[in-house]
This record gives structure tokens, C-alpha cells and sequence, in this order.
């Protein structure tokens, strides 16, 4: 928070007690709900970030370790950038190489979250901030991306801790965002216009991926 924001409440108080005195009670009230307002949507003014700390989750499930600032951009979504979409990759990697590669400032790539075969989930970078993963401007401004750990010709990568894990984080997402699970919303790195990449590949479940998804967000509405 910046000192400005700090001082604000103290002001319109004083101004409004002060008024009342006066007798014009009605306007100072008036002004007074304006203030408190504005108070609610501060960030929203240029140059004002929202709060963050370090080490603080989207994703309560996950835990942190910081992707390098210079492969991801600081945004405020979803107040700059609608989030409505969820793009699924495959690490190509292990998952201790993928964490070195998204702290590794010439890497140039990353993403929000690393999901490993025994169900773990690593998140890397904010929601609120753009990660680089779908190599498409566009697509990296309104989407949250999930890597899985594994490689795309090898079936036996995609466990079922892995894709209950995927799923229930992807659920979240959703839920949080307003994000209608389906396979226009939920879509894989080959899927984004202009995508050189084929992750996640052939063996990737989309029919049990999607429903397994679903299932999450039936089960945590109920
Ligand atoms: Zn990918």
C-alpha cells in the first residue's frame, strides 16, 4: 500500500464531522460515500498495484517457489486483463529442471503453475500477473497456465495423482474466474493461434480431463 492510500479515511472523517457542525450533513454524507468508493477500487488508479507479498498462493493447494521477474509481466488481472482461460502444457522436462528454468532469467518463459506425477503443484507466478507460456501476447494476458511434468510421447507420464491434482486446481480456476469448463476455455498450447508447440500431445485425456474438472466443481458447489 502507498502512504497516500494510508492517509486517506482520516481526512474525509474530520471534514465530515466538521461539516455536520455547519448543519449541511446531507452533502458531507454524500461526499463521504463518494470517498469510501473510490477507497474500494484504489487500485484501479494508473500506477497502483494491488498488495502482494512474497510468497503469497492463488491456489491454496500449491506451494510457492518465485519464477525469475523477467519471464513474466506485473499486471492486475482480472481488472486490466479478463482471465477465461486455461491453457494445459507438458514440460518436456523434469520437474526439478522446470523450476530451475523458470528461475532462470534467460529462460524468457514460464508458468502460473508446475503439476508433478505425484500430485504436487508448484505455482510460480501470481494470477494477477502475466506469464509467458503460450508464446501468443493475446492468449498469455487472458489465461492461467498449467504445466505438467512429463514428456508428450511418453502416456505413462500422466498419472492419475496428476491429472486429480490438474484437475482440482483447474476447477479452481474456473470457479474463481467464472471460467465454464469446456473445451473452448480449456484448451492445450498445440490449440493456441500461432502455436509451434505440440504439448500436451496425443496422450493427453481431454474427454477424462474435462469431466474430471466438472466433477470438482459439482462436487465443491454441492
Ligand atoms: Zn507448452
Amino acid at each position: 500500500m502507498t502512504e497516500q492510500v494510508e492517509k486517506e479515511p482520516k481526512g474525509p472523517r474530520r471534514t465530515r464531522r466538521a461539516v455536520l457542525l455547519g448543519g449541511l450533513g446531507v452533502l458531507a454524507a454524500a461526499g463521504f460515500a463518494a470517498r469510501d468508493e473510490i477507497g474500494r477500487a484504489w487500485w484501479l488508479l494508473p500506477g497502483v498495484s494491488k498488495p502482494r507479498k512474497e510468497g503469497e498462493l492463488d491456489y491454496a493447494a500449491a506451494s510457492w517457489t518465485a519464477a525469475s521477474p523477467a519471464n513474466w509481466r506485473l499486471a492486475d488481472r482480472p481488472d486490466d486483463y479478463r482471465v477465461d482461460r486455461i491453457v494445459v502444457h507438458v514440460t518436456q522436462g523434469g520437474f526439478e529442471s522446470s523450476v530451475d528454468a523458470f528461475r532462470n532469467p534467460f529462460h524468457k518463459a514460464s508458468a502460473h503453475y508446475i503439476v508433478r506425477q505425484d500430485g504436487h503443484v508448484e505455482q510460480m507466478v501470481r494470477e494477477l500477473d502475466v506469464a509467458f507460456h503460450a508464446a501468443n501476447r493475446h492468449m498469455n494476458e487472458r489465461s492461467i497456465g498449467i504445466e505438467h511434468v512429463g514428456f508428450v510421447d511418453r502416456p505413462r507420464d500422466f498419472t492419475d495423482a496428476m491429472y486429480a491434482a490438474s484437475a482440482r486446481l483447474a476447477a479452481d480456476v474456473c470457479r474463481r474466474y467464472g471460467i465454464p469448463a469446456d473445451r473452448g476455455h480449456i484448451l492445450g498450447h498445440d490449440e493456441v493461434p500461432g502455436a509451434d508447440h505440440t504439448d500436451p500431445g496425443p496422450h493427453w485425456d481431454w474427454d477424462r480431463y474435462v469431466r474430471m474438472v466438472r466433477q470438482e466443481l459439482g462436487a465443491a458447489a454441492s
